[in-house]
């Protein structure tokens, strides 16, 4: 059986998933080929990247919205220079709350000036700010849908008469929402959808034209548009890995029905790390992320004996990232409620032995 995955990534998948990507790297569509073997423009690869594509927005309730599904490369960390490269003129609108939202901020004033409407930073990104306006005359606003490394979780997303940009890496496909809201979203698979090597981006193909600048090629939405995501070799595995898991989740019954699961994992846990004496979460109440549950010890002494029981009951990934320490519970996905449950175990064995 597979480890309790609660690694931040990359990436989770279902079982199902790896199996049937594992059987293609031998042997793909009975051809006694590879699937990295095949030519990229061969047809069975070419319906696979289409199927993928069209997955992407029946799941989102995009499809004949006018928005474009697009497997790009250099992960989430390109978008944040792409995004300004293709829609920035002057100004941009940008909420800061975090690592992610910091590093899309730097790349963006490359570009032309920046407004952060915003920011968490006061208290280490434990929170989501609210309240704020986004000016009127900014070429779009841009947000963190889930911060993946302090575990916060935008639960309601701002009105703005401008452009929304959403790096929706480590919550896509996770919780339903209105994602004709926004008109472009990115997001590296590796959290809920695939290996890395893809970065997905929806992207509302209106929005697209209005910078005066010249954009190269590889850096062009529209160039990725008008060769239907090929303008050069995709990075096949991981498209073919994502397709795979697209259809595992719409065969499950789509966001709708993950999200039902998604909400009692981090029920499962947030309610024992609440009511269990030796823990304490980090980030406030209402901002707590389904995805990525944060909590630290309320006695370091207990550190090293909890870490060696929740290691004995094949628990993997679990120490918080450096920069917050403590501990992390990522829950994408294709993570299994009963490997929750053997989190909430430990954590009452613990309080046993205590
Ligand atoms: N944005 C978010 C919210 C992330 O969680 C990450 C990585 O974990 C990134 C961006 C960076 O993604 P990549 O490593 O694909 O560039």
């Amino acid at each position: 059986m597979k480890k309790h995955n609660f690694s931040a990534g990359p990436c989770i998948l279902p079982e199902e998933v790896l199996q049937k990507a594992s059987e293609a790297i031998i042997n793909f569509n009975d051809d006694n080929l590879s699937l990295i073997e095949i030519s990229h423009r061969s047809k069975p690869f070419v319906d696979v990247i289409e199927n993928a594509r069209s997955l992407v927005l029946e799941l989102l309730g995009l499809e004949n919205k006018g928005y474009k599904a697009l497997f790009l490369q250099g992960g989430a960390s390109a978008q944040f220079l792409m995004t300004a490269y293709n829609l920035l003129n002057n100004k941009a609108a940008y909420l800061n709350t975090g690592t992610w939202s910091s590093k899309a901020i730097k790349e963006a004033k490359l570009f032309g000036e920046l407004i952060e409407v915003a920011s968490s930073k006061d208290k280490n990104f434990n929170y989501i700010p609210k309240g704020y306006e986004i000016p009127t005359d900014v070429d779009y606003f841009h947000c963190t849908s889930n911060n993946t490394i302090y575990g916060t979780q935008m639960k309601s997303f701002p009105k703005a008469s401008v452009p929304m940009i959403c790096d929706m890496s480590s919550d896509i496909f996770s919780r339903q929402l209105d994602f004709s809201k926004f008109d472009l979203i990115y997001a590296g698979a590796q959290k809920n959808m695939g290996p890395a090597g893809t970065t997905l981006v929806v992207v509302k193909e209106d929005i697209l034209g209005k910078v005066e600048r010249t954009i190269p090629s590889m850096l062009n939405y529209q160039v990725f548009i008008d060769k239907d995501s090929m303008f050069n070799t995709p990075p096949v595995f991981a498209v073919y890995t994502s397709m795979l898991t697209l259809k595992w989740l719409k065969e499950l019954g789509g966001i709708e029905f993950i999200e039902k699961v998604n909400e009692q994992k981090s029920a499962l846990l947030y309610s024992e790390i609440d009511r269990n004496p030796l823990f304490k979460g980090i980030v406030v109440n209402e901002d707590r992320s389904h995805m990525n549950a944060t909590f630290n010890l309320t006695d370091e002494k207990l550190k090293e004996k909890f870490d060696a029981m929740w290691k004995e009951a094949d628990i993997n990934g679990l120490n918080g990232h450096r920069s917050v320490g403590g501990y992390r519970a990522s829950m994408y996905n294709a993570l299994p409620l009963y490997s929750v449950q053997a989190l909430v175990n430990v954590m009452q064995e613990l309080e046993r032995k205590a």
